[in-house]
């Protein structure tokens, strides 16, 4: 993922169409997990609140610039760290935008009484919660049993959350190096026996930042075996579900993790966020004490660090790429949008096509279940690359 180093820093005009997707991120954690690739430092509290404040003037930098938000996505990080702030800066969107749908993540330890109040009260109707694997020895190594309890405790704390907004999700992981066969189907067995709303079962995804620390704590990657546990994956969650994406599974129409199957355009608000508008990628500063500088002075500026405007290829194929993680693109749309450079696609068609992973059904190309695998691996690297350019920023950023 390259961004050129002489571009102005500015957005592009908004332009009327779909609603677009306000990404928020907020980039503490109580403790962090060594196979994490994610923009997060360890949680300080007068940080966080200058973080906050800072967050909220972003958000009506946007709205100055006439932008306009259908939905929010809230990532970290841990975004519940600080549910107060958390309530005000979303009440602060909801101002501004008419927001229909919110979306927030959480871990295990976050799902108490207070704060799911808290979370109702500020409009949440998709919490979606870190779970990685409910086996306490995967956990220990994870070094999240003792920060979010055994498999067992979670597994409670889900039951109990259930019901309280339109989707609760659990966050999977497959093919750790130590996680087995047998580990796979039990926690499947758990998430069948809950009847959890929504399921996002995430291959391992390993970065420069990560990898050494990975191999150190888990052992070598197999890929092969990747292949096995996701074919465990989807044909067991395919009895209850429905795919969403080639790894999330839904009981019904809602809400999913990768906003960007959804949402042609997002916005990305707060340290180290990466956005998408009118064919434009850009990245936020990942420098949080410099995010919060920019925002507080007595003229807000954004606090962009790179822009790159996509040439008309490079969105014709990012769209087919993210809409097919998605099941199914339609191409009496795409050629809606694009014109006759939908034909820029010919040699990926053919070529997917060949390889088993299309099936067509006019006006749509759907994934195959072979097809449903290789998008697990063509996301899976692209998310990768995503994670390289964090740690490419974080490392210039002095983390
Ligand atoms: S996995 Fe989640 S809780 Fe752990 S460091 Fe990453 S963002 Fe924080």
């Amino acid at each position: 993922m390259r961004f050129p180093g002489d571009l102005p820093l500015r957005l592009p005009e908004r332009t009327a169409g779909k609603p677009a997707l306000l990404y928020i991120h907020i980039p503490f954690c109580e403790r962090l997990c060594p196979y994490c690739s994610f923009h997060r430092v360890v949680f300080s509290e007068t940080l966080c609140r200058d973080y906050f404040r800072a967050l909220r003037r972003e958000i009506s930098l946007y709205r100055d610039l006439g932008y306009d938000f259908g939905g929010i996505y809230v990532g970290g990080g841990t975004p519940t760290v600080l549910i107060d702030e958390l309530e005000q800066t979303l009440a602060t969107a909801r101002d501004h935008f008419a927001i229909r749908e919110i979306s927030v993540e959480t871990n295990p330890d976050h799902l108490t009484p207070e704060r799911l109040e808290v979370l109702k009260r500020a409009g949440v109707n998709r919490l979606s919660v870190g779970v990685q694997s409910f086996d306490d020895g995967l956990l220990r190594q994870m070094d999240r049993l003792e920060k979010y309890g055994r498999g067992e405790i979670i597994a409670a704390r889900l039951k109990e959350t259930m019901g309280r907004f339109d989707t609760l999700n659990a966050d999977m992981i497959f093919n750790f190096p130590s996680q087995t066969e047998a580990m796979i189907e039990r926690d499947l067995a758990t998430i069948l026996g809950l009847g959890l709303d929504q399921v996002t079962y995430y291959p391992l995804m390993v970065s420069d930042m990560t990898k050494e620390r990975v191999r150190q704590t888990f052992g070598e990657i197999d890929w092969g075996k990747e292949a096995r546990l996701y074919g465990i994956v989807a044909r067991r969650l395919a009895s209850a579900y429905r795919f969403s994406s080639a790894w999330c599974f839904s009981r019904r129409e809602a809400m999913i993790d990768e906003y960007i199957v959804a949402y042609d355009d997002y916005a990305g608000l707060g340290s180290g966020s990466i956005g998408y508008l009118g064919g434009t990628c850009y990245a936020n500063t990942f420098d949080i004490p410099a995010y919060i500088s920019m925002l507080s002075q007595d003229r807000p500026v954004l606090p962009l660090l790179a822009v790159r405007p996509f040439s008309v290829r490079d969105r014709v194929r990012y769209e087919f790429l993210m809409r097919l993680f998605g099941m199914g693109v339609d191409m009496t749309e795409l050629e809606g949008k694009f014109g006759r450079s939908w034909r820029y696609l010919w040699g990926e068609i053919l070529a997917f096509g060949a390889a088993g992973a299309l099936r067509c059904e006019r006006p749509h190309f759907r994934l195959t279940d072979r097809g449903r695998y290789i998008w697990v691996i063509l996301m899976r690297e692209f998310f990768t690359a995503v994670n390289n350019f964090r740690h490419y920023c974080r490392v210039r950023a002095g983390y």
